[in-house]
């Protein structure tokens, strides 16, 4: 990875407690690039004005940047139409989205039915189900954190309204089979949402390749602004669901006896769009592909695999998940004899951002037997030397204990 990519991230050059900082968190968020900052500050300063019903010069302008920016997600994730392509507030709100609607799709039967999810998913892939009714079967994981397929095909029931995996777990940096899960989903019949969240940012995802018929991703995990996201559907899908949300934007003809609504994806994006967040989403999307997901890919894989290697050394460090199948995603530890939050605490002190807790995972750490772990995760910009000063931290911080 060219080393020059960090000057494009201010924050990075930034002291904390007097070090410099190494930003390990990236699961949780990326930090941003100049030309996404920048994109966001012109936008207001040039631009700026509602889109989609106005007939003036900038009102035009906004609405061809927000257009356009929903065509730069199509063409990133390879969706067929820009129909296909949801602005939302993020992975949270696009899973919402799919279990509001759903839950008033079957709203006529008598149970609302079945979802099944896996023992790692993150809680906006759990309790958007729950609150909508519907019942939770679960696919099972080894102590490695791999997920049993064979259990999975027999979760099945003619109730099963939808599976919702993650595709690259946030805790331990799994990268599920997806392409098995979703094509036995489809042998049952039944549609898939693969949670995007983590592995957006990491590798390439090809909606046509995948076959999915949802999927969803956020965009300040991939370099993008805070309170923008995407949920892809399938057309025919999309089509079937009714809408989200009632308001401005979503309707084709309004009157007090009865509204139509308005065709895809405005059918589900009511209100005023955050068009500038779309448009600044596109810049950091254009952004990673211009140095190359598979180029990102490869050097967090080595990253990963580095990291691994030296903290496997360290004694009393316990690595959660299967470390011969761990992703550029994030690795999840703990050290007999300390408590995680503690650690990060510490390792904090020495400018090394990491997070601890549950990982707004709780089913996956009450699996691993673990109240919470340490977690490191890595963006493009980290390198093997910050790395090296993380583990020698992490040393550090043990032999004070
Ligand atoms: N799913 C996964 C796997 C995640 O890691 C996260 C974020 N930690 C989410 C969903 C939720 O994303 P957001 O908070 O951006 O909506």
């Amino acid at each position: 990875m060219d080393k020059n990519i960090r000057n494009d991230f201010p924050i990075l050059s930034r002291t904390v407690y007097g070090h410099p900082l190494v930003y390990l968190d990236n699961a949780a968020t990326t930090q941003k690039p100049r030309q996404v900052v920048e994109a966001i500050a012109d936008e207001y300063y040039n631009v700026n004005a509602n889109v989609h019903r106005g007939v003036h010069f900038l009102s035009q302008q906004a609405t061809e940047l927000h257009e356009q920016s929903r065509e730069t997600v199509r063409r990133f994730i390879n969706a067929r139409s820009t129909n296909e392509i949801i602005f939302t507030r993020g992975t949270t709100e696009s899973i919402n989205l799919l279990a509001r609607t759903l839950a008033q799709y079957h709203s006529n039967k008598t149970e609302m039915g079945e979802v099944i999810v896996s023992q790692m998913e993150h809680h906006s892939n759990i309790v958007p189900w729950q609150l909508n009714g519907f019942k939770l079967r679960v696919i099972p994981m080894s102590d490695e954190g791999v997920l049993d397929l064979d259990t999975y095909q027999k979760l099945f029931t003619p109730q099963t309204r939808m599976v919702s995996i993650t595709h690259v777990s946030n805790v331990m940096g799994t990268i599920n089979p997806v392409e098995d899960i979703i094509r036995i989903a489809h042998e049952h019949g039944v549609p898939i949402l693969i949670d995007g969240a983590q592995s957006t940012p990491h590798m390439t995802v090809d909606m046509q390749a995948l076959d999915c018929d949802f999927f969803a991703f956020s965009g300040h995990k991939i370099y993008g602004p805070t309170g923008i996201g995407v949920l892809y559907g399938k057309e025919e899908w999309l089509n079937q669901l009714p809408p989200y949300q009632g308001g401005g934007e979503m309707i084709k003809n309004v009157s007090f006896e009865l509204t139509t609504f308005n065709e895809l994806p405005y059918k589900f994006e009511a209100g005023t769009p955050d068009y500038v967040g779309s448009h600044a989403l596109a810049v950091a999307l254009d952004y990673v592909s211009q140095i190359g997901m598979d180029t990102i890919h490869q050097h967090e894989t080595e990253l990963t695999t580095y990291a691994i290697k030296q903290m496997q050394s360290i004694a009393g460090i316990q690595i959660y998940g299967n470390t011969q199948h761990l992703s550029a995603g994030p690795i999840s530890f703990n050290v007999q004899g300390i408590h995680h939050l503690d650690l990060g605490t510490l390792l904090d002190r020495l400018g090394i951002a990491v997070r601890t807790g549950h990982h707004c995972a709780e089913p996956l750490m009450h699996r691993l037997g673990a109240e919470g772990t340490v977690r490191i995760s890595f963006g493009l910009y980290n390198t093997i030397d910050e790395i090296d000063t993380f583990v020698s931290g992490l040393r550090r911080v043990i032999q004070m204990f």
